[in-house]
């Protein structure tokens, strides 16, 4: 039998934070000691944000971005332009957008890209409801700020056909992020300055 540092709680902890994306199970161990060491002003907090999050998170039905409220506060928000939509692959591609700044519109997270090789086909995503949306009269404009990826393009040109399907005569322009988004490049890498250039100048398709 391996001999044991700690309790199975503190054990326990270590490895849930050792699972979180930039920890393995030594940055794990450092993260729980920090806690333990500020349990009133850290730990405690911490539990408690975790607790709420957890109960209230929910998939915005118009969007499917995940926030506490439904639905999230960019659908909500009437500054934000209705007549553009920003169909991202991820919503820490929607983070980075926002970071960039230079757009205030609404957005639609697919929630990955077609891989048919992974069994994810159009309907795993969330391709149906990006198209009753564009369906609606106040959108002009679809914006495909997906990855530059190989999968991220074919994603784009398969919903930009979709589109092009339920816009019908009305006038719907499709659009996709210009220059500055390297070749194989993911948005949520990408400094601000790149993102807002992309966008900027992002060309009809
Ligand atoms: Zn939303």
């Amino acid at each position: 039998m391996s001999k044991k540092t700690a309790g199975p709680e503190i054990e326990r902890l270590i490895q849930l934070l050792s699972r979180l994306p930039g920890l393995g199970p030594r940055s794990g161990r450092k993260a729980a000691l920090a806690l333990l060491k500020r349990r009133q002003d850290l730990l405690v907090p911490l539990a408690q944000a975790l607790a709420v999050a957890a109960e209230k998170l929910v998939e915005c039905p118009t969007c499917g971005n995940i926030d506490t409220v439904s639905p999230c506060t960019i659908c909500q928000d009437p500054r934000r332009d209705p007549a553009l939509i920003v169909v991202v692959e991820e919503i820490g591609d929607l983070w980075a957008l926002e970071r960039a700044g230079v757009v205030t519109a609404r957005y639609h997270v697919l929630g990955g890209h077609l891989s048919p090789l992974d069994g994810v086909g159009p309907e795993r995503l969330n391709i149906a409801s990006l198209l009753t949306r564009a369906a609606a009269g106040e959108v002009k404009e679809v914006l495909l700020a997906l990855n530059a990826t190989v999968e991220g393009q074919s994603t784009a040109h398969y919903v930009m056909e979709q589109l092009e399907t339920v816009a019908g005569d009305r006038p719907l322009t499709v659009s996709r992020l210009a220059q500055g988004v390297p070749i194989g490049g993911e948005l949520d890498y990408l400094d601000e300055g790149t993102l807002a250039a992309a966008i900027k100048a992002r060309r009809k398709i």
